[in-house]
């Protein structure tokens, strides 16, 4: 895996063909294309992107989302905070051993409703990288899903919850097992791709 494959791609904030700034509840298309310089995505209005056929045939990914003017962020409680700046900050080090907990932390924001999975992209050999789009700011997260089975999901838990209260994780490969509370279950999806201007609660 290439480092540059993961990374947040922001939505635009115009039609990357004309240039038209998008308005509030737009819809728009995105496409996910791979390049030399790894994953590049772009945004089009729906006129534009019904006479694009070569960045339909380029496309490894397509979704379609609805603009949202961005605005100030609402006050959301610390733990979705903290759960979604340690994303971040995972994403911004590509480290091949945080697989599972990046993948384990976008399947909280998921059930949060922060994010919003778009699109599974298949990779061969069993290996599918998933796209979720933050819902407030349009941002698809580029995440790998490492197919953790049950043990080894027990294993990621324990780094994740050692991150978020702040101490230094012993990355999952080589963590202890340990038979502890508030599972996350990546089983459990909400399954709404709608865009409503919604945070959910927070647990
Ligand atoms: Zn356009």
């Amino acid at each position: 895996m290439l480092n540059q494959e993961w990374n947040i791609k922001p939505r635009k904030l115009a039609c990357d063909q004309c240039q038209a700034a998008f308005e509030d509840r737009q819809p728009y298309m995105s496409r996910l294309a791979f390049t030399d310089q790894g994953y590049v995505r772009s945004d089009f209005c729906m006129q534009c992107w019904a006479r694009a056929d070569q960045q339909r045939a380029d496309a490894v990914s397509i979704w379609k989302g609805e603009f949202a003017t961005p605005a100030p962020r609402p006050e959301n409680p610390l733990k979705t905070e903290n759960v979604e700046t340690l994303l971040r900050g995972l994403m911004e080090s590509p480290d091949p051993a945080r697989a599972g907990a990046r993948y384990l932390l976008a399947i909280i924001l998921e059930r949060k409703r922060i994010l919003v999975e778009k699109s599974v992209v298949d990779r061969g050999n069993g290996a599918r990288t998933r796209v979720y789009e933050h819902r407030k700011s349009g941002e698809s997260f580029i995440i790998e899903d490492p197919g953790l089975d049950f043990d080894k999901l027990e294993q990621v838990e324990l780094e994740v919850k050692t991150m978020l209260s702040g101490r230094d994780p012993v990355p999952a490969e080589t963590a202890q097992t340990s038979a502890d509370s508030g599972r996350v279950e990546p089983e459990t999806r909400q399954g709404n791709a709608g865009s409503e201007d919604t945070t959910g609660p927070d647990t």
